[in-house]
């Protein structure tokens, strides 16, 4: 049995809350797995320091995979009321338009998301305000003090909580850092409002290895244009500095082909900048416990594969795991080593840390196989544009041939 002993608990009198499954922390993953549980009535408490989840810099977009997830899972219409939906994506590459991409994609703002996804939680799953002081875990029951002195006991506990390492480091469960300070994400409004842009949305990746950035993405949000970025640099450095102090100017620098369209880069908010660890988990298989989300693994936003693995990991607990959990006594730890193990699961996260790591890699590396690597990327992706211009040339030309 694990146990953590808090320094201000009230002595817990009242009777403690009974339930099937306690989560804790509703974010993307808690709140999630906390509506399709109640849904399919089982009894589920969830608990979060915060009523209403704060406005921060995280995941502003999703595309059709995600969206399919959501839809699996019944929330998709929840989901819709909440982001702003656009479908003509601009794509560039070595300084010139590559694509134009014509797919759905979905943005929004994650607190006002993560709060739409808690007011659309079943009337049996009020969030429970407060934090964890007290966790004892087992293979039977697992047992929670609130640090009002509330006690909410549980045949299995769930923790949710993102990056926060409280509940975790409680539990015994360390972080393992895979990558530190693998890559640094920068959220911004541009000044230029949606209908005076010259597109819909634009994604223009960056042309030198030396510059060290993945890519720009320029998207409609609500009456906002929005940008995220993505560069394999350190907060500390002079560059994020300057960045921070000028992006107009090094934008005009860096993404010269778009700049006009995008309104000369003019930007109307402070530049909020997030340093991105690669972390997994080791610790984990215990009894009556189990960890998802960036509780359990964080990847890294550049190639945008976070949300897909929360509700991959919602999905299979929800719809494969938990119900076989449930059906038979105890909660040992090989029971819930079904879920570590899930072919599923493992792709997803597998996956997950991959690309995050060839993306950092195919970017920026500049020994023989990567140089090579790009060059022939670059190759294909110069014959491309050029097909395209051809393609594009011959369209123009045929109405005066005929
Ligand atoms: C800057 C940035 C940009 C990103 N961009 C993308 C993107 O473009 N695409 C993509 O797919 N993914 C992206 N991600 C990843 C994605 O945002 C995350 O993978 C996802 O939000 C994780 O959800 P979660 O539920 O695991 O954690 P969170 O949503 O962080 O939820 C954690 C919850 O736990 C609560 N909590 C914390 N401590 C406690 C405690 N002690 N007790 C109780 N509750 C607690 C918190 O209040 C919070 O509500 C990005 C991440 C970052 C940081």
């Amino acid at each position: 049995m694990t146990s953590m002993k808090g320094s201000d608990i009230t002595p817990a009198d009242a009777d403690p809350i009974e339930v099937d499954v306690a989560i804790v922390g509703a974010g993307m993953a808690g709140t999630t797995l906390a509506t399709v549980l109640a849904k399919a009535g089982r009894k589920v408490a969830l608990i979060d320091p915060h009523r209403v989840h704060h406005d921060e810099f995280r995941a502003e977009k999703i595309g059709t995979d995600q969206i399919r997830l959501f839809e699996k899972l019944g929330l998709d219409k929840t989901i819709m009321r909440l982001v702003t939906p656009f479908d003509d994506i601009h794509v560039f590459r070595l300084g010139q338009l590559f694509a134009r991409e014509r797919r759905p994609e979905y943005a929004f703002s994650y607190g006002a998301l993560i709060n739409g996804l808690r007011d659309a939680l079943p009337p049996q799953v009020p969030i429970t305000v407060g934090k964890v002081a007290e966790v004892s875990t087992g293979p039977d029951r697992q047992r929670l003090v609130l640090n009002d002195g509330r006690v909410i006991t549980a045949r299995l506990l769930v923790v949710a909580t993102g990056h926060s390492e409280a509940v975790r480091r409680a539990i015994g469960v360390e972080r393992v850092e895979q990558s530190k300070a693998h890559s640094l994400s920068m959220g911004f409004d541009l000044a230029i409002p949606p209908r005076e842009c010259g597109y819909q949305a634009v994604t223009c990746y960056g042309r030198r290895a030396s510059d060290r950035v993945a890519y720009i993405t320029v998207f409609p949000l609500g009456d906002k244009m929005r940008a995220n970025m993505f560069v394999y640099r350190t907060v500390a450095e002079q560059w994020t500095r300057d960045f921070r102090a000028n992006p107009q100017k090094m934008l005009c620098e860096l993404m010269p082909e778009i700049s006009a369209q995008c309104g000369n880069f003019a930007v109307s908010s402070p530049v909020e900048v997030r340093q991105i660890n690669l972390t997994t988990t080791q610790g984990h298989r215990r009894d009556g416990v189990v960890f998802i989300g960036d509780a359990f693994w964080t990847t890294c936003p550049t190639p945008g594969v976070g949300i897909g693995r929360v509700m991959i990991d919602v999905d299979q607990l929800h719809s494969v795991h938990i119900p076989r959990w449930l059906e038979t006594p105890g909660m040992a730890a090989d029971k819930i080593a079904a879920f570590y193990d899930d072919p599923v699961k493992l792709a997803s996260d597998e996956a997950g840390m991959r690309v995050s790591v060839y993306a950092r890699r195919i970017t920026t590396e500049t020994g023989l196989e990567w140089r090579a690597r790009r060059l022939r990327n670059n190759t294909a992706r110069r014959l491309m544009i050029i097909g395209r211009k051809v393609r594009h040339l011959g369209m123009r030309r045929e109405p005066g041939m005929a």
